[in-house]
Formats: C-alpha cells, structure tokens, sequence
C-alpha cells in the first residue's frame, strides 16, 4: 500500500493498539505505537473467545488467521447432583498472547516504542501532539487513546468518567493440559463447560499452548470465576500484592498475595464442582482482576479518538471487549477511506455506531453479570 502522507499517533501497545496500528497502516497510514511497559506485554495471557470482527480486523490487515484457536463443540452445565446439562454450541477460543504475537510480529519494531508514557495530548487546527512523561513529544494528524481502564486520554478529555468496580473480581488461572488428571481432563476439553451457584459462576475452555500450539496435550486450560467482595471492606486486600502493595485494578500471575490465594483455594474447595476443584488446585499461577463498568458519552474530539477499553469496558460475560477494540479500529480506517483521510469528517462519521455500540454490549453485560451475581444480594455464599 502506497503511503498517503498521513501520520497517526497510537497510545497503548495492547490489543486496542495494535489493531489501530495495524489496520491504519494498511490504508497507507504512517503510524507509530507508544506503549508505557518497557517490556512485551505478552505475560499477560489468558483465553479469549474468538469473535468474527477480530478476525476480520487480523484479515483486513494481512496477518494470517488460521490456527488461532481451539474448537469447543459444547457447552456443559454442571449441576449440583453431579449431572451435566448438555447444549450444542461451536466456538472458538484463542488466548491474549496468540492476537498480541500475532500482530506484533506484524507491526515494526522501529515504529513500536516501549517505555513512553504519555502525559499530554493538545490538539492545534489539524495536528495533535503527544507528550510524553520523559519530556519528548510527537505531532501527527490523528491520535488514538488505546490507553485501556485508566487512559490518560480518556482523563484529560472526559475527566470525570472513570472505571466503577462492578461488585465483583475475577479470579483466573490457566493450567497445561499435561498437568491436570485425566478425569477432570476430559470434561474441559473440547467444551466450554460452566458452573454456576447462588451469586457465582466459574467457567473454562481449552486454549493454546504459551508456546501458541495447537497440538493435544500441548495446550492449557483457561477458567475464570466471579467471586463478589465488598468495595469498601474486603476489595483492597484482595487487589494488595504478595509485597504489600495496593493494586489498582488487578494483581498479575504470580503476585497474588498468599493470604489471599489460600483463602480463594480454600473457598474453591468448599463451594466448586469437583472438575473445578481440580482444575484449580493445579493451577501454579492464578491472578485476579476487579471487574470494571465504564461507558463514556464521546469518542471523537477533533482529531483524537478513544478506542477499546478507554472508552467502553463490557463485563467479560460478553466476551467481546477485544472484538470490539476490533470493531471500532475496522469502523475507524473505513471512515478515513471514506472520507478521503479527512480526519475530523471521519471522526465525526465514525462516533455515532461505536457509542451505541458501546452502550449495547455495556448494558447487555451489566445484566447478565448482575443476575448471575447479585441475584440473592450482594455478598457470596458462605464456603
Ligand atoms: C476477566 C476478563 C475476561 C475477558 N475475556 C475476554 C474475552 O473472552 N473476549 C474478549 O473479547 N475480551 C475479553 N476481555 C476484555 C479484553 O481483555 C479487553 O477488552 C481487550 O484486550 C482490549 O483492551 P485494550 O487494548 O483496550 O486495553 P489494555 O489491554 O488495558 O491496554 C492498554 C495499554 O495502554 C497502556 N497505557 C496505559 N496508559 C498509558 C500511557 N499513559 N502511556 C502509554 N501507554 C499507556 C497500558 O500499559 C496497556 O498496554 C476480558 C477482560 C477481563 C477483565
């Protein structure tokens, strides 16, 4: 593709980013990525529901899309008594780390720069510059906040919006299939199999390998529980690492505290299906997440959009925040094209479906969440 002459700068190296980063520069967009870790962020990891806009935005930008997932051919309920309700469902999972390599490897280190943390945005008639917290700045003629939860884009131009905890954390974990026993095996793989009781659910499903394979036996099984803890008494010590330190949002593999880790195994064992009991004890790793609500009522101002989790956060019982961090990317270089890269037209063109859109996954994930959290109030069973 022939360079048009037109610079985008793109805040936040995640998934968000790197969709902008890729799709722009497959429209001939020059586009460099500023991301505030000074390390890959593929430690992250976790399981992914594969949505169709995501691969369509891998697609649109010329990175292959085959062998990005596992198959799940069923739901599985598990109940109580021990029965299993049944239900025909394909889909397909993939993990964090695979759609972040994949478009890593695709994006130029060059243009990918680790370390920078932005302080600034000032737009200025059609340019927008980035300023950076080492005092550097870059001028483009368009800006994408891909700056996730707690975008600093986001807080300079919508000041006020900000994450609310929903009520809720995540507890999650991913174990090689090689190290779970075999019985307990069997019933995760090639399903997406659930449990769900008074105030909770826990859910797991087979994905990659860290290694991205395929290959049975070489791959990991991914599961997510939603415990509720209160905001004021219980969240900060769950959000608090193994040094003590308070956590904002979530604690990363391996920084869970002990205290906090034992009481979640604990509690596993008292009140999960035995499958599920299992697939927790052998997990080495587990991490938590405080799930968020965040709805925003603009994504353009001028020449800067807000993209991804900066702008909408859906609960995860959507399983569409990184499909739509994919929708609003595809949506955005569609209206430059159209709108021969006039970017404030584009802008403008763009805003509209993606609030809505926002909006609709955001409220559908609300309920959904809700019922099956707070159905019987607000605390959890007793263990
Ligand atoms: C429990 C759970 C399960 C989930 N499951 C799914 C699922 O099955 N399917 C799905 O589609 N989605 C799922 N999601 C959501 C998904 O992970 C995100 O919506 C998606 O990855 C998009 O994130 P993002 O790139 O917008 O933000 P992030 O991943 O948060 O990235 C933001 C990036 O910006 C960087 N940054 C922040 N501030 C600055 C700054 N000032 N300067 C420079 N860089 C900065 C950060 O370091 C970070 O790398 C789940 C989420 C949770 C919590």
């Amino acid at each position: 593709m022939e360079s048009i002459n037109k610079r985008a700068i793109v805040i936040g190296g995640s998934l968000a980013g790197l969709f902008s980063g890729t799709l722009l520069r497959s429209i001939g967009w020059q586009v460099d990525i500023y991301e505030r870790s000074t390390h890959d962020l593929d430690s992250r990891g976790g399981g992914i529901v594969l949505q169709a806009d995501v691969v369509t935005a891998l697609k649109k930008a010329g990175i292959a899309t085959e062998n990005l997932g596992v198959d799940a051919l069923e739901r599985y309920y598990l109940q109580k008594n021990g029965q299993i309700e049944k239900m025909a469902m394909r889909q397909t999972l993939t993990s964090w780390n695979i759609l972040y390599r994949s478009m890593r490897r695709h994006f130029s280190d060059a243009h990918y720069h680790q370390g920078k943390v932005l302080a600034q945005v000032q737009s200025k008639g059609t340019k927008v510059t980035a300023t950076f917290v080492d005092g550097s700045c870059e001028t483009a003629d368009l800006l994408i906040g891909a700056d996730g939860p707690t975008s600093t884009v986001r807080q300079q131009l919508l000041p006020t919006y900000e994450p609310q905890y929903a009520g809720y954390v995540a507890y999650r974990g991913l174990v090689d299939e090689a190290d779970l026993e075999p019985e307990a095996a069997k019933i995760f793989t090639e399903r997406f199999v659930f449990y769900d009781f008074p105030n909770s659910h826990i859910l797991a499903y087979v994905i990659p390998g860290e290694n991205e394979s395929l290959v049975p036996g070489k791959r990991r099984f991914n599961w997510v529980w939603y415990v509720n803890y209160d905001e004021k008494t219980e969240l900060a010590h769950i959000l608090t690492d193994k040094n003590g330190k308070p956590r904002k949002y979530s604690v990363p593999p391996e920084m869970m505290s002990p205290t906090v880790e034992e009481a979640m195994r604990h509690y596993a064992d008292g009140v999960l299906a035995v499958p599920f009991k299992k697939l927790i004890a052998a997990t080495k790793a587990p991490f938590v997440q405080s799930i968020l609500d965040l709805t925003v009522p603009q994504m353009a101002f001028d020449n800067v959009a807000l993209i991804g989790d900066a702008a909408f956060i859906p609960r995860p019982h959507t399983a569409a925040g990184t499909s739509k961090a994919a929708a609003n990317a595809i949506s955005l270089v569609q209206a430059l094209v159209h709108h021969n890269h006039d970017v404030t037209n584009a802008l403008q063109a763009w805003e509209s479906n993606q609030l809505s859109y926002g909006m609709k996954l955001w409220n559908h994930g609300r309920s959904v969440g809700d019922r099956s959290q707070f159905s019987y109030g607000k605390n959890r069973i007793a263990g």
